[in-house]
């Protein structure tokens, strides 16, 4: 095997391979060195083949016995995850061993299946955030995941079978439409209260929101991401204020709010309901 057919072999297997993997599939113990002489793969310990762009929390977990998965696999993948990836979550199957290496931030996951270094399909990583992080993260980066394609119909009915059974409803009230995570977030918390709201409304003279409560009420979602901070708050105060002026009542949170305020989110919204009971704007067609 010439040294591109090594590197090759190792990115078929995801990035990260055993050289057992790379022997049994045809190379000699010639061919690595060769392959490691001209910097087509790295071998970032004994027993272990990378290619040189395989991302760093892959080799990270080979280097701790296992396959990224969990929060660190779906984040890699794109996928929005609450709460941050600043460890490696490591899938070590049911018997592996976790390995000291330098610089472990790593987080173990021990789950029935043989193990393996690489990376964990997407839907496996997302039945394991349940267990790790809860509902909340599960449910945020499920949305994500469907939202940004990355999850075909066998995939959800996969997730739904493998997750507790008293966690299934969180996979039948997901939908494909939350634009981020914080939208997963609040109409799910919404649906915790006995709110439910209507996601991705348009509302003509308005545009389209984020959620409509009870006909009236326009809740809109700040990601984190503003990039052109005073021309978007241009832009959010002129909607705001066309939806006053439609006699819908607007509220706008943020992530610090949503996230790290919630009772302030959740008074509001409750507030608001109260005032409007009953109350729908004349000319709404969406009310
Ligand atoms: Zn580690
Ligand atoms: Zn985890």
């Amino acid at each position: 095997m010439t040294p591109d057919d090594i590197a090759e072999a190792v990115r078929h297997g995801g990035g990260c391979v055993r050289t057992s993997t790379l022997l049994n599939s045809g190379a000699t113990e010639e061919c690595l060195l060769r392959a490691r002489r001209v910097e087509a793969v790295l071998r970032p310990r004994k027993g272990i083949y990378a290619v040189p762009e395989t991302p760093e929390p892959i080799v990270e977990a080979a280097l701790h016995g296992g396959a990224l998965t969990c929060a660190s696999l779906l984040y890699l993948r794109g996928v929005w995850v609450l709460d941050g990836y600043d460890d490696v979550h490591v899938w070590l199957g049911s018997r592996g061993r976790a390995r000291r290496h330098d610089g472990c931030r790593c987080v173990a996951h021990w789950s029935a299946g043989a193990g393996g270094i690489g990376a964990v399909p997407l839907r496996v990583a997302l039945v394991q955030l349940l267990a790790c992080r809860g509902e909340e993260a599960f449910f945020a980066s499920f949305e994500s995941a469907w939202n940004k394609g990355l999850l075909r119909e066998e995939d959800r009915a996969w997730v739904r079978a493998k997750v507790p059974a008293g966690k299934r409803w969180l996979v039948d009230f997901a939908h494909a439409e939350s634009d981020s995570g914080l939208e997963s977030l609040v109409r799910l918390r919404l649906h915790h209260l006995g709110i439910d709201v209507q996601a991705q409304v348009f509302i003509e003279g308005v545009g389209l929101v984020d959620f409509l409560l009870d006909g009236c009420i326009i809740l809109e979602i700040d990601g984190r991401e503003n990039h052109d901070g005073q021309s978007k708050r241009h832009k959010d105060l002129r909607r705001d204020a066309a939806a006053a002026a439609l006699g819908y009542t607007p509220l706008r949170f943020d992530y610090a709010l949503v996230r790290h305020d919630w009772p302030v989110v959740e008074a509001a919204i409750v507030g608001a309901r109260a005032s409007r009971r009953g109350r729908r704007p004349v000319l709404s067609e969406a009310a």
